[in-house]
């Protein structure tokens, strides 16, 4: 998924980029549980370089996921439909582009190479892998539900109750009170 920008000269180029599934295995971010891409995932925009050896690219990512629902379980899909203008610096370059901006403005450290819309790229290529994964990581809802009036699980038998209507009791009876109520029913 390297984009090479080694004959980019100027002027802008187009980049229409089609990446399948299978590149992409089960990935794992750190908010969430596992998350797999099903469809086509599709970089469309341009390249182009600009001042010095910065390189922007600029490009629609979408793609669909799917993850498990948090309640119920069972996988639901995530599209992705996403614009990155994101600016390339040659690696080992990064650092110093942004101590010079983080002089010259008041920008946090750690929240810098967001604002800036920065990234690094090396032997003259652009790892568009990195950049759809970032936008994946974004498209992944905080709290994953199917529906927003998903009824989750029973507790008790683990029937899906969006599916099925069980009989089960679902509120918790104190133990000490269950052993007292069978004493008092024999
Ligand atoms: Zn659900
Ligand atoms: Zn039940």
């Amino acid at each position: 998924m390297l984009l090479d920008i080694s004959r980019l000269r100027r002027g802008a180029e187009e980049v229409n980029r089609q990446i399948d599934p299978e590149v992409f295995a089960v990935q794992t971010s750190d908010r969430h549980d596992e998350y797999t891409v099903k469809g086509v995932t599709t970089v469309k925009g341009t390249v182009r370089r600009d001042q010095g050896t910065t390189v922007v690219l600029d490009a629609t990512v979408t793609s669909t996921l799917e993850m498990p629902c948090s309640r119920c379980l069972e996988p639901f899909t995530v599209p992705v439909n996403a614009h990155v203008e994101t600016r390339f610096v040659p690696a080992g370059d990064l650092a110093k582009v942004t101590a010079e901006t983080v002089k010259s403005g008041e920008i946090e450290d750690d929240v810098e190479d967001q604002i800036l819309g920065l990234a690094e790229y090396r032997d003259e290529s652009i790892d568009l892998g990195h950049v759809v994964l970032e936008q994946f990581v974004l498209a992944l809802p905080m709290k994953p539900l199917c529906q927003d009036e998903c009824r989750g699980l029973c507790s008790v038998c683990g029937a899906n109750r969006n599916r099925e209507t069980c009989e089960c009791k679902q509120e918790w009876i104190d133990p000490r009170l269950a052993a007292l109520a069978d004493l008092k029913k024999q």
